[in-house]
């Protein structure tokens, strides 16, 4: 795979956008979006559509597709789960890994995030590790402590290269679909508390993690939430699912 170039811009689907559409969606974004050496394109569609999303992209290094999600498990009896490995057969080069709404709508736990993430790499998908507090856990001050044990949770069944060579996606729930965005000083803020976490562990080569910024990202925020300090991305869902406001985004 050609090396993540940062800045990343990220569209999550989420349950949007079948395999017609995707496909639609790609034709109509890859005529107006030129191969750029200096920014990562990567696409996390529903698993359905992958396939038809990296068949589009087959001439287009630079623009990536990912899956959603996978299972706990590699394979076996799992009734309407998808593997790392069926996901990396499909085309996925990544693999969003607890997010909010797996944690909260599907009560995944940091221990499943830990067990994802070590499958995703044994199967040669780069995990993109999302962490996030909801509004009361900020309320309550505890923002720093649940980011840095989700990270500390998600990368723990990694080696140190697998966690350097992972993506880290901070987006507070409170954020997420809202319209409701953290201020660019508040997400450079957490940024940079998870930057100094994965020093401690990684040393200097916790500067190459990208870490991407998620909530409410649309095509009139994502230059400042960009020109942030630690912001080396962006994770964008209800703005990226139109072609012609996600080529606005990416072209930051
Ligand atoms: P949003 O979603 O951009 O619609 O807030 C972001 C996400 O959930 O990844």
């Amino acid at each position: 795979m050609r090396e993540i170039q940062k800045p990343i811009f990220a569209a999550n689907w989420k349950l949007n956008h079948g395999p017609t559409k995707a496909r639609e969606f790609m034709r109509s974004f890859l005529a107006s979006y030129d191969a750029a050496g200096d920014r990562t394109v990567a696409f996390f569609p529903s698993a359905l559509a992958v396939a038809a999303v990296a068949e589009a992209l087959s001439s287009r290094p630079d623009v990536l597709v990912g899956v959603q999600n996978i299972a706990t498990q590699p394979s076996g009896a799992f009734t309407g789960e998808n593997s790392a490995a069926i996901a990396a057969d499909a085309g996925a080069k990544l693999v969003l890994v607890g997010h909010s709404e797996r944690r909260h709508v599907f009560g995944e736990t940091d221990e499943d995030t830990a067990k994802k993430c070590a499958l995703a790499v044994l199967h040669g998908l780069t995990p993109v590790l999302c962490v996030g507090e909801t509004l009361e856990q900020r309320e309550a001050g505890e923002t720093e402590a649940v980011v840095l044990r989700q990270l500390s949770a998600g990368l723990g069944a990694l080696d140190d290269d697998q966690a350097a060579a992972s993506l880290i996606a901070y987006e507070p729930v409170w954020a997420i679909g809202t319209g409701r965005t953290a201020t660019p000083a508040d997400a450079s803020a957490i940024h940079g508390v998870l930057r100094s976490a994965l020093r401690e562990r990684l040393g200097d080569r916790a500067a190459d993690v990208a870490i991407l910024y998620g909530g409410s990202v649309n095509r009139d925020n994502v230059k400042t939430l960009l020109a942030a300090g630690d912001v080396d991305g962006v994770l964008v869902g209800g703005a990226s699912l139109d072609a012609d406001g996600w080529s606005a985004i990416v072209r930051a």
